[in-house]
């Protein structure tokens, strides 16, 4: 079947990269196919305050757990969802879902307990998506101050002027907004200081290798301190060991999130573990 296609070298590269385009087209048709067969779950990590211990919220992480493929990484189906457009449907589910399951444990007897979603860049510059949001606060009964949605800086930077009206909506239906990763984007000092936002959470990469004597606990220090100075609340995520936690309350760090703390955790464990400390 080479024989018209200009030789051995082409015909290699297409061959190679028909199968990754196979595999991505394969990939695609389950993921179109996913939530009509309930393959998506969400896990939820506790998010806990540093100076009282106590866990004050969760952030909603999207699971798919595909019959042949077993369980596939957000990592890898977000992108792809992003770039065909079926964040949209999956976005929109993760928001429901994520305000119904709060209000619940709320009306369990946890009732400042606030919801963290992710909320990624083309669901974000949908014109619907005040109206979604909206329509899952409804929906769902949650007050909108127990909703945050997590923000990236390249999401924000894609079109600044929009987003930070989109922002502003927010604001003004009484959602929070988190800058997610912060500090692996590019969002300089002047934009922050106009961006209407409400809680930075520090990347996990200055987390997960902080000790003292290290130039991550500078940069961790400098953010806390700009956090303060702003007015916003700073999280940090991917704690892994006792000695981050001791580091992050010495350096005034309000809250925190990561692997030594709580994994994302399945509800049951969720409620079982924590509902009743809360
Ligand atoms: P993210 O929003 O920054 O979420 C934190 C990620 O770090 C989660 O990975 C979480 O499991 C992981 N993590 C938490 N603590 C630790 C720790 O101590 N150490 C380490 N090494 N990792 C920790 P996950 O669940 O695989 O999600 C990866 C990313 O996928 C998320 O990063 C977020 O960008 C995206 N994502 C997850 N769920 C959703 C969703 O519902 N919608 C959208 N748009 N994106 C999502
Ligand atoms: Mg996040
Ligand atoms: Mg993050
Ligand atoms: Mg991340």
């Amino acid at each position: 079947r080479s024989k018209n296609s200009g030789g051995n070298r082409i015909t290699f590269f297409s061959t190679e990269m028909n199968e990754q385009a196979l595999i991505r087209l394969e990939l695609e048709s389950y993921l179109r196919k996913a939530l009509q067969k309930n393959e998506f779950h969400l896990c939820y990590q506790p998010l806990i305050d540093l100076s009282t211990g106590k866990t004050y919220g969760s952030e909603a992480l999207i699971r798919w757990n595909h019959p042949k493929l077993g369980l596939v990484s957000p990592g890898e189906f977000i992108p792809l969802a992003e770039e065909t457009g079926l964040i949209e449907e999956i976005g929109s589910w993760v928001l429901r879902t994520a305000c119904i399951q709060n209000k619940k444990w709320q009306m369990m007897g946890s009732r400042d307990l606030t919801i963290s979603v992710n909320v990624s860049a083309h669901q974000f510059s949908q014109p619907s998506f005040i109206q979604e949001v909206t329509n899952a606060l409804r929906d769902s009964g949650l007050e909108p101050q127990y909703l945050t949605l997590e923000l990236t800086e390249s999401t924000m930077l894609r079109n600044i002027d929009y987003s930070i009206s989109v922002m502003k909506a927010l604001q003004k239906l009484g959602v929070r907004v988190s800058i997610d990763d912060f500090g692996t984007g590019y969002s300089s000092l002047s934009y922050l200081r106009n961006l209407p936002i409400n809680t930075l959470k520090i990347d996990r990469s200055f987390i997960n290798n902080l000790k003292v004597d290290t130039t991550d606990i500078a940069i961790v220090k400098a953010i806390i301190t700009m956090g303060h100075g702003l007015s916003v609340k700073v999280v940090a995520e991917g704690v892994e060991t006792k000695e981050q936690i001791e580091l992050l309350k010495q350096l005034n760090c309000h809250y925190a999130q990561g692997f030594y703390i709580h994994k994302p955790l399945m509800i049951s464990d969720f409620e079982n573990n924590l509902l009743q400390t809360i």
